[in-house]
């Protein structure tokens, strides 16, 4: 069995392209080329070249040494919080902004949330001179100002998304309505490993570059590619994507998924969709989505922005109902413990969604010649006031 996406675009019975018909001429034209453009020698050396230059790639491979002696097991932290804008999220728009260019357009449109993806995708669009229109929420405008002050620096423009609860979801439906009216000189950014088939799949490749080097250095550090463990946290997919990438279909390796329970998986605040979430179609794709009994989609709730989603990728949905992966949710407050442990302890303040990831290491016991992979998503400078708040800094 095979855990990546098959030729239809499903992984298990989860994926597809459920899309308007107005949307098909867009999306078949991505599908059709996505693979041939990104196997160019020429793509790959220029996608390689800007990870390297640009991006600052390889990111360190980091043994945690004093959280290792407390935990009484290998501790490694594969430093994405290092990246260019601070998070794993601009792989994947670099990727995106390079295959919109052989795709001879003109316009890059993208939704984002709390901002990062936006700002991501501000970045590629000043780098390659290229326009750019971020979709958000009217909501998540007044919520994020910083990201919205950095997307008008980088000379986007952020259009304000006004229908429905006014979040993610209503900047996602602008964006989509926007492609349709200008289905040839306009791309579209999506920023996780969800949307209509191939943009899981895409999304999943330029994250890919994690695991692969994450191979390459713990054969440097340990002597082996593989680790017993991989952990990452989950938001819509894409940086936990990428960890788990080339370990896919080694067996040896546990994949741990990390979840935000919020509030209590119970509490009804919550983003803990493999727990709470049923089958149902999400931005295009067939996934597990946090829905009422009627199907509505419900409002998801995480202190952590990029964890505030109500689905997850088709990927993960397959990983989860396989067993190949396990899932945990970890809650707020476990969270935000662990943004003051790490920073106290390694000198490391992590953006609040990946210190889920790290609240594993008191759910789990591990043995003392383990190799556990953590994946810091990403920093937390974005967090500082969160933090200031919650614990009255
Ligand atoms: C956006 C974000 C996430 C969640 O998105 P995924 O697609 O699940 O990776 C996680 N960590 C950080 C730092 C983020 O910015």
């Amino acid at each position: 069995m095979s855990y990546n996406v098959n030729e239809k675009g499903y992984y298990g019975e989860f994926g597809g392209a459920f899309i308007p018909e107005m949307l098909y001429p867009n999306v078949e034209e991505l599908r059709q080329n996505y693979l041939k453009i990104t196997a160019e020698p020429e793509f790959q050396a220029e996608f390689e070249e800007l990870l390297k230059e640009y991006v600052g790639r390889p990111t360190p491979l980091y043994f945690a040494k004093r959280l290792s002696e407390e935990y009484n097991t290998k501790i490694y932290l594969k430093r994405e919080d290092l990246c260019h804008t601070g998070a794993h999220k601009i792989n994947n728009t670099i990727g995106q902004i390079l295959l919109a260019k052989r795709l001879g357009k003109t316009r890059i449109i993208a939704e984002t949330g709390a901002g990062q993806h936006g700002v991501a995708t501000a970045t590629v669009c000043a780098l390659m001179g290229l326009e750019c229109i971020v979709y958000m929420g009217e909501v998540d405008i007044k919520r994020q100002a910083p990201n919205v002050a950095r997307m008008k620096m980088l000379g986007a423009e952020v259009r304000p998304a006004m229908s429905g609860s006014k979040t993610l979801k209503d900047a996602t439906n602008e964006a989509i309505r926007d492609w349709i009216n200008n289905p040839v000189d306009t791309y579209y950014i999506i920023g996780s490993v969800v949307g209509p088939h191939p943009y899981p799949d895409m999304v999943a490749r330029f994250q890919s570059v994690i695991s692969k080097e994450i191979k390459e250095q713990l054969l440097e550090k340990e002597g082996r590619e593989n680790p017993d463990y991989v952990i990452a946290c989950v938001g819509g997919g894409s940086n936990a994507a990428g960890t788990y990438y080339h370990f896919l279909d080694d067996k040896d390796v546990h994949i741990i998924a990390v979840e935000a329970a919020g509030l209590g998986v119970d509490s009804g605040e919550s983003a803990a969709t493999s727990a709470l979430g049923k089958v149902g179609v999400i931005h295009g794709s067939k996934t597990l989505l946090m829905q009422s009994l009627d199907g509505q989609i419900t409002e998801p709730y995480s202190i952590s922005a990029g964890l505030d989603y109500p689905g997850v990728g088709p990927m993960h949905a397959n990983l989860f109902k396989t067993g190949r992966a396990q899932f945990i949710s970890i809650t707020d407050e476990q969270a935000m413990e662990w943004g003051i442990k790490l920073s106290q302890k390694e000198g490391l303040i992590p953006a609040i969604e990946s210190a889920h990831a790290f609240a594993v290491l008191d759910e789990m016991k591990f043995k003392p010649d383990d190799v556990v992979v953590i994946n810091l998503s990403g920093r937390g400078d974005k967090d500082l006031n969160t933090y200031i708040d919650y614990f009255k800094l």
